[in-house]
């Protein structure tokens, strides 16, 4: 790797760092009605302001060792962990974009794409909830990157109309089995993936349901009342589907379909 790459991944890993540590202010105040255009963050517990030198993403919940400053109460470990993610997602995201075709269009749907799932992942792990507003605001971006970029369009249509359709229809016919919200999500995801929309939804949808059985095995029945939240795995899975999702569909129709090979 050359010093200059190394350059553009720390860039994107810190920027994303950053945008993690905003999605985390963003999702709190979605679920609580406020706006987050403005106004300092306030400690859940004892309403303290959170000052500008505990704000630093990830290093000031490591070095409060997870707690408020002022009445110790404990933040929850998945802001810093979304953050961190966010941050190696946006570092990956370059790092396997920036020799493709369209990298600054590429490149730029995959930040956009990566920041709504953070978003979803920290609303549906505090509330099981994945808004509406979220998921409304990822298309508007999706298809004004994808127009300006000039990004093809037809296959995402295709997979949103039957991998989200198909999802949706689910939700609607067995609303005990899988959420709206989840399969709204997999319709949005279909957008930003095209053909890589199958593996991702496969991968989210396995690991969240390896740990349902998990929870289940473990807690009995009280668990198997329980709805997964499958958002996070879904978001998983959507980042993964963004790296390498193309390639792998790429594979598998070259290895099964040669005639139709792309
Ligand atoms: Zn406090």
């Amino acid at each position: 790797m050359t010093a200059s790459e190394f350059a553009m991944i720390a860039v994107f890993a810190f920027v994303g760092l950053l945008i993690g540590s905003f999605c985390g202010v963003v999702a709190h105040r979605i679920l609580r009605g406020e706006t987050f255009l403005t106004g300092r963050s306030r400690c859940d517990a004892c309403g303290a302001q959170i000052a500008t030198y505990d704000n630093i993403p990830l290093f000031s919940w490591l070095l409060l060792r997870g707690r408020c400053r002022k009445c110790g109460d404990p933040i929850p470990p998945r802001y810093p962990l979304v953050e961190l993610i966010l941050g190696l997602a946006y570092a990956a995201t370059w790092l396997v974009w920036h020799d493709e075709p369209d990298a600054a269009a590429q490149i730029v749907l995959g930040l956009a794409f990566a920041t709504m799932l953070a978003i979803i992942t920290l609303t549906d792990l505090e509330a099981r909830i994945i808004p509406n507003g979220v998921l409304i605001a990822a298309v508007l971006a999706a298809v004004m990157i994808i127009a300006i970029g000039g990004l093809a369009i037809e296959q995402r249509l295709v997979a949103a109309a039957i991998v989200g359709g198909l999802f949706l229809a689910i939700a609607w016919f067995l609303p005990r089995g899988f959420g709206m919200g989840d399969a709204k999500l997999i319709a949005v995801m279909s957008i930003y993936l095209g053909r890589a929309v199958a593996p991702a939804v496969l991968a989210g949808l396995l690991a969240g349901g390896l740990v349902g059985i998990a929870l289940i095995a473990r807690h009995g029945a009280a668990a198997r009342k329980q709805k997964i939240p499958f958002g996070p795995y879904l978001a998983g899975g959507g980042l993964l589907g963004f790296l390498v999702g193309d390639d792998l569909v790429g594979w598998y129709v070259d290895e099964f379909f040669p005639d139709q090979s792309t």
